[in-house]
């Protein structure tokens, strides 16, 4: 990991932790406590491991990075609704994101892939600075660990739909995955993986044994429209990416779901909902459409309640398995990319102003109204 010597406590497997224990001269099922303290309890300091011996706390400092050394947590923000965003420094001074956003007794984390993106979606405030770097595996685990350890209990959902592309990030991403599935014990199902369209992840993704949900962004029904707003759309346009997720659906027998943002006066009229339908129908698919969460420095609104209700309802009445979701947290610089966008902008001032801005809504935008 940059910036420091130490690696991660969250090491890659139990065999990890067990080598661990004995290159500290402790017994095996100390590596079991250590699992316990990182994974039920969610410990963010090896002080609070007070079932582990003095002596093998002492070599966990010296030798590995704590909970809260991997991420530092640098500013939170929360909304009326619960929903609460994290702004967290890596230890090679990165930021990135992680959103809480909790729904009756259940709650949702979304978890960043990337230190920033390079895929330059038109309305995503994450990359305005461009591509950093990718997230390893413990970056990527260790924000839900956090925020469980906030929250005082383990997620019931994580998606990847924060700072990043997961697909171009794919080993790390899957790595995580597994490590929500089985650490954590998150059912394979409420683990959800969303991409702006990666082709060649989706083919991969397909082929895993898990059964891990695939979301992907659509937001445009037409390829030149989806171009002007998602960049990846000309390396791989509509037409390849619906036929990779049927490949999808074809090898899995599971469904995908699409993520369209409503934006006023672009993307929302009849004619658009008629162009989604006809792209979509034979697919086995959901629609989750979202109102664009509004980002400081953008000049796209979200349309009108009823231009909302009126696109989910033509959908709906062809068949088409559509929810209208609402944005979370835009009230409190909660969408995906905000907080580090402004934390970013007063570090570094006089920092040219970036690419994107979508996941935005996309994360916000996860909880049914
Ligand atoms: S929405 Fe933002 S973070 Fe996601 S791929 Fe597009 S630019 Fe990257």
């Amino acid at each position: 990991m940059a910036g420091y010597n130490r690696q991660s406590v969250y090491l890659p497997d139990r065999d990890g932790l067990e080598k661990c224990a004995a290159a500290a001269g402790e017994k095996k099922f100390r590596a079991s406590q250590l699992e316990n303290w990182l994974y039920v309890r969610f410990a963010r300091s090896f002080d609070e491991m007070s079932n582990l011996p003095g002596s093998f706390r002492r070599f966990l400092c010296e030798n590995f990075l704590s909970p809260c050394e991997t991420l530092s947590l640098l500013e939170t923000a929360a909304d009326r609704s619960g929903t609460v965003k994290y702004l967290w420094r890596l230890c090679d001074g990165e930021l990135i994101e992680t959103v809480g956003i909790p729904s009756g007794e259940r709650m949702t984390v979304c978890v960043s892939s990337q230190a920033g993106c390079g895929f330059g979606c038109a309305f995503c405030a994450s990359c305005k600075n461009g591509f950093s770097r990718n997230l390893d595996c413990a970056e990527i685990v260790a924000q839900a660990a956090l925020v469980s350890a906030q929250a005082g209990g383990k997620p019931d959902n994580i998606v990847f739909m924060g700072i990043g592309e997961p697909f171009a990030n794919y080993d790390n991403v899957l790595a995580a995955a597994r490590r929500f599935n089985g650490c954590f014990g998150i059912g394979a199902r409420k683990i959800t993986v969303s991409t702006c369209g990666v082709v060649p992840g989706i083919l991969r993704y397909a082929c895993e044994p898990e059964q891990f949900e695939l979301a992907v962004s659509l937001h445009a029904p037409d390829d030149e429209m989806r171009s002007r707003l998602m960049p990846v759309n000309r390396r791989w346009p509509i037409r390849e990416l619906m036929a990779a997720c049927r490949e999808y659906t074809a090898r899995t027998n599971r469904i995908v779901t699409f993520e369209y943002i409503l934006v006023d006066g672009l993307n929302c009229s009849r004619r658009h909902a008629s162009e989604l339908l006809a792209l979509l129908k034979d697919l086995k698919c959901r629609v989750n459409l979202i109102p664009l969460n509004p980002v400081n420095g953008f000049f796209w609104r979200a349309p009108s309640r009823e231009i909302c209700r009126a696109f989910g309802e033509f959908l709906t009445s062809h068949g088409l398995n559509t929810t209208l979701r609402h944005s979370r947290g835009g009230n409190v610089n909660a969408s995906c990319g905000q907080l580090r966008r402004a934390r970013a902008s007063s570090l570094c001032a006089g920092e040219t102003a970036g690419n994107c801005l979508e996941n935005t809504a996309q994360c916000a935008g996860k909880e049914e109204k």
